[in-house]
């Protein structure tokens, strides 16, 4: 079996580190938040987070 190369980056989240199944609209089920995204930096946030801890962005919205 040929498997396609997917290139969809394995999204955890931040609080628990599990792994988030739906990109498009992430939500850890364990946490029970909605995973929010930097937008310089692209890695999963916490919602609240009004400031990326990864790149130090800001986020606005
Ligand atoms: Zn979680
Ligand atoms: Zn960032």
């Amino acid at each position: 079996m040929a498997r396609k190369k997917e290139k969809k980056v394995r999204l955890c989240c931040p609080y628990c580190e599990q792994e988030i199944m739906e990109a498009d609209f992430p939500y850890c089920q364990a946490c029970q938040v909605t995973i929010f995204y930097c937008p310089k930096c692209r890695k999963p946030l916490p919602r609240e987070n009004m400031v990326c801890p990864h790149c130090g962005a800001e986020i606005k919205g």
